[in-house]
């Protein structure tokens, strides 16, 4: 990113409410799960797979944890009676993990119970790296008695990356789920690595430790050259085939969520919604430094189109 791109990018956070609204619809579905579903049937008739995330995190207190809970359980109930594709995805710190570890880990084994009886699938994501040893605590236990029907998110830019997905491998009796990212929150050099082409051999020598050892691997990123070496470990040892499948974005380079789903790649689609919209629209304005300019312009001039990006 250039040195102008990383200003307008640190002025995203005074962007007014209203603008970020405008330009979420590219990355939300919409604010009702209703909008979710809808947007769900057009990508699963178009070939993707699809995840659902009800947005929400750092939740604080007991009761938006538990509104939380119940959201998830009438999602999966709606995908059901839709016909749709059972499988979600929840933050850590949404279930509670800021409250306690027991907590988080009762919210999903109540939302883990409902997925079990219904061959639904949960996705356990991770967060800032003060989090991820109680999300991997939780993970294990909730692994331990729920088997598949749970999977993780681990980031490739954590030092530590490398040997979780050992150590995941190691210790796992029950097939393993994971989902590997590059890691979407800034993290201190003393525990993550800087510079993307680090990050991306980081990521490569994950996946690498992940397949070896029997995982299914959710290959999540946008970034062509680790699609490409996806691809390469694909042609080494076809039978990798049946363990992986790429994840994107909703809103993010669809030109190429597309040519990977014509190669014949397994390609799922996260489709978030929710009214807790604003910090995850933040996050994603700032990896996005064309739509940041238009945000960062729109503060100043009137009757700026923002959605022609
Ligand atoms: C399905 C899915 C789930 C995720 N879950 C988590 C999670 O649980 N925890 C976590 O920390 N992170 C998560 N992430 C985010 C991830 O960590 C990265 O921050 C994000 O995917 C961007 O990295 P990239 O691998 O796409 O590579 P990048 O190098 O960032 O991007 C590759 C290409 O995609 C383009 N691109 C990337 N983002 C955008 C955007 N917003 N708009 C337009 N173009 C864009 C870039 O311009 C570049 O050309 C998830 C990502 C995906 C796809």
């Amino acid at each position: 990113m250039s040195w102008f791109d990383s200003l307008t990018a640190s002025f995203i956070p005074l962007v007014p409410k209203s603008i970020m609204r405008r330009l979420s619809t590219r990355y939300i579905a919409g604010e009702q799960r209703a909008d979710a579903l809808q947007r769900g049937s057009q990508l699963a008739r178009a070939g993707y797979r699809v995840t659902y995330d009800q947005l929400g995190e750092a939740v604080s207190n007991e009761a938006e944890v538990a509104e939380a809970v119940a959201e998830n359980l009438r999602l999966l109930a709606d995908l059901k009676e839709g016909n749709l594709e059972l499988n979600i995805s929840t933050k850590p710190t949404q279930m509670g993990l800021n409250i306690s570890e027991d907590l988080c880990y009762d919210s999903m084994a109540k939302v883990l119970e409902e997925a079990q009886s219904c061959g639904a699938f949960v996705r356990f994501e991770m967060e800032e790296s003060f989090t991820v040893d109680g999300t991997l605590r939780v993970f294990e236990r909730l692994h331990a008695n729920y088997g598949n029907t749970v999977g993780i998110v681990i980031q490739s830019m954590l030092f530590r990356t490398e040997d979780d997905a050992h150590a995941l491998v190691a210790s796992s009796e029950q097939p393993l789920n994971v989902r590997l990212v590059k890691g979407i929150y800034v993290e201190p050099a003393d525990i993550a690595y800087q510079e993307g082409p680090l990050v991306n051999a980081s990521y490569l020598r994950t996946l690498r430790v992940l397949l070896e050892g029997g995982a299914f691997v959710a290959v999540a990123s946008h970034d062509d050259l680790l699609v490409a070496g996806l691809e390469e470990m694909l042609a080494e040892n076809p039978a990798w085939r049946e363990q992986t499948e790429v994840q994107v974005l909703l809103g993010v380079r669809e030109e190429m969520r597309q040519r990977v789903r014509d190669s014949g790649l397994p390609v799922r689609v996260y489709v978030p919604y929710g009214d807790a919209w604003h910090k995850y629209v933040t996050r994603r304005l700032k990896k996005n430094p064309k739509l940041a300019r238009y945000a960062f312009f729109g503060m100043f001039k009137r009757g700026e189109k923002f959605d022609k990006a």
